[in-house]
């Protein structure tokens, strides 16, 4: 029996003004905070205190959840002959011959262990951008939303909050070309992929740990007329996201065919807003920069991705001095961790100027304390729910650092998030994790863990049979 009201009291807990003392979380058993309160001057007599200092829970803003079973079964070289190389086309062969071969039970058992592992580090909200939607010849299941519904209610089991984000695929090129053979399971119209929406929104409807919005998958994969039709049916509010310059070729494909890069084609005929997030914005010249941190949209920012595929780097440091969002995604999931993602963020700006501490600001000179603001604010806007932040009025998402960690143990608070991001010694420093109120994660266990884990090895076992 879940108790009417909750409630937790933490001797450190980070709030949107910072560190704060003796602070009481109250939580409604929705799993929505009603009060949080610093400065308490004593612990009420029942309540629970947490084992050390509270952060707001991550909201992981990009993942295709079926290329977890993949992540560390690409990394040899496949192309052959003299001066081959691989790359991010190379990679995508190897991964749709995965996404041909996953089963409706195989992907809910990859995607429950792959949230519990989110949980486990620290990222209480995650964006699904789901492409994989037709049987392995390319049919509707009878149930049309079947394995968008079944990543739904593996995010459900595992306790994480899910935006839901059903991809539109129509084409495989600029100039609407025709989709590939080995593409027939992700190809949808505007029209049958609102039919899938409104099927997935029936059998499963939105409540404060789940959210529907669109993903365009990509400015080669639709086209601007159906781009239009995608969004005219769609509530206003709702969040969309689009891979947008990911490779290299594919700006020299949009130039050739469209005459713009890709963000500014974007920026130029739709109303991009705060309720976008632009994933991989990765190969922006200055003028697109400025203009995308001008929109409000979202950078997501996918940095082990990225740095796997050899995608290239954003330029992240002219984006935040003109006050662009961001947020970061674990992606194809080779690693899944948000302390990764920030660190990564910070290094290879580092590595390419020759310079330290890059993305500090005169306002906020810890590197950590700016990413891990930027992120949560960036994530949860890109997630359309109420989280990132511990206030009332948002989910009662948050993790509890071990104090005893070699990460931040002897450290005063202000340095606590550079620890946590920064060092790497054994260990997560990440002890609890709550979500919507729930304490899924206990001393680094989530509730479910072995179950999950075994089912998720026979998923694995019948994938690489
Ligand atoms: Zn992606």
């Amino acid at each position: 029996m879940t108790p009417e009201k909750q409630s937790l009291f933490a001797e450190h807990a980070y709030l949107p003004d910072g560190w704060r003392r003796n602070v009481l979380l109250e939580w409604d058993a929705d799993g929505t905070l009603t009060a949080v309160t610093p400065d308490t001057a004593e612990i009420p007599a029942d309540v629970q205190k947490a084992a050390g200092p509270i952060l707001p829970g991550m909201p992981n803003l990009h993942s295709h959840a079926f290329q977890r079973a993949m992540a560390g079964l690409t990394e040899y070289r496949a192309a052959s002959g003299n001066g081959a190389t691989d790359n991010f086309w190379s990679w995508r062969d190897l991964m749709y011959r995965f996404a041909a071969r996953i089963t409706p039970e195989g992907l809910a058992s990859v995607a429950q262990w792959l949230y519990i592992e989110m949980l486990k580090a620290g990222y209480t909200s995650v964006c699904e951008f789901h492409y994989v939607h037709h049987t392995p010849e390319g049919k509707r299941y009878t149930n049309q939303a079947e394995l968008a519904q079944r990543v739904v209610d593996a995010a459900s089991a595992a306790g994480i909050g899910m935006t839901m984000l059903p991809v539109l695929y129509q084409y495989s090129g600029f100039g609407a070309r025709a989709p590939r053979d080995d593409q027939r399971r992700f190809i949808n119209t505007p029209e049958s992929l609102h039919e899938l929406l409104a099927a997935l929104r029936a059998a499963r409807p939105e409540n404060a740990a789940l959210r529907y919005g669109v993903a365009p998958h990509s400015l080669r994969a639709v086209s601007e007329q159906s781009l239009r039709a995608l969004l005219d049916g769609l509530d206003r509010s709702a969040p969309v996201h689009i891979h947008i310059a990911e490779q290299t070729a594919e700006v020299d494909a949009c130039i050739e065919t469209e005459g713009a890069r890709p963000v500014q084609w974007l920026l130029d005929r739709f109303d991009v807003d705060g309720r976008w997030c632009l994933v991989h914005a990765t190969h922006v010249d200055a003028n697109e920069t400025l203009a995308l941190a001008k929109s409000g949209a979202v950078a997501g920012l996918c940095l082990t991705t990225e740095a796997n595929l050899g995608d290239g780097i954003f330029p992240a440091h002219e984006y935040l001095d003109a006050q662009g969002r961001i947020g970061v995604g674990s992606d194809s999931h080779i690693g899944v961790d948000w302390r990764a993602e920030l660190r990564l963020l910070e290094y290879g700006q580092r590595l390419t100027r020759r310079q330290r501490n890059v993305l500090a600001s005169a306002h906020t000179p810890y590197v950590a304390d700016r990413l891990f603001d930027a992120a949560l604010e960036g994530g949860a806007r890109a997630t359309g729910r109420a989280t990132g932040a511990l206030q009332a009025g948002h989910r009662a998402d948050w993790l509890v650092l071990d104090p005893d960690h070699a990460s931040i143990a002897g450290h005063a608070p202000n340095n606590w998030l550079s620890g946590v991001v920064f060092c790497e010694h054994g260990e997560t420093p990440i002890r609890d994790v709550y979500a919507g109120g729930d304490k899924l994660v206990e001393n680094r266990r989530h509730r479910d863990e072995e179950g999950a884990y075994a089912r998720y090895r026979i998923a694995l076992a019948e994938l690489l049979k």
